[in-house]
């Protein structure tokens, strides 16, 4: 089941499909992201490939918004090169998206159906890392005085 929640923030779509179609090349750079931050700056940002597992294009944002002092972002959208179109988050992103902005909001789906959907619906029944780490308090080992 799928809510939607805002309408689909074409100008964010818009940014990733220029990004994706002037600075994707070669094999390496095959993917672009666009976030809205709080502050309504548009974030742009692209894939580094690697046979290792260099991070997709959401990832590599998440740094690049960091780093232009955007730490909270409102949504988010992932573009392929070559005209493929939004393309949907992998499960690594899904899961660090989650994590970092709980309340972010994905645009998924195809041209005649885009929409923008709660990240929590993306990844239900999902572990949330923050949840299962052990304070200092808790992980302190029991006094034997
Ligand atoms: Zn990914």
């Amino acid at each position: 089941m799928t809510t939607q929640t805002d309408r689909v923030d074409h100008e964010l779509i818009r940014a990733a499909v220029h990004v994706a179609a002037t600075r994707c090349r070669g094999d390496n750079h095959t993917m672009a992201a666009a976030a809205r931050a709080r502050d309504g700056r548009i974030i742009t940002a692209v894939n580094a490939y690697h046979f290792t597992g260099g991070p997709c294009a959401e990832l590599v944002l998440i740094g690049t918004a960091a780093a232009q002092g955007a730490y909270d972002l409102d949504s988010i959208v992932a573009v392929g090169d070559r005209d493929r179109g939004v393309v949907p988050p992998c499960g690594r992103c899904r899961q660090v998206l989650l994590d970092y902005f709980p309340a972010l909001k994905v645009i998924v789906g195809t041209n005649d159906g885009l929409r923008m959907v709660p990240v929590t619906e993306l990844l239900p029944e999902s572990y949330i890392w923050a949840d299962h780490q052990l304070d200092a308090e808790e992980s302190t080992p029991l006094s034997t005085s």
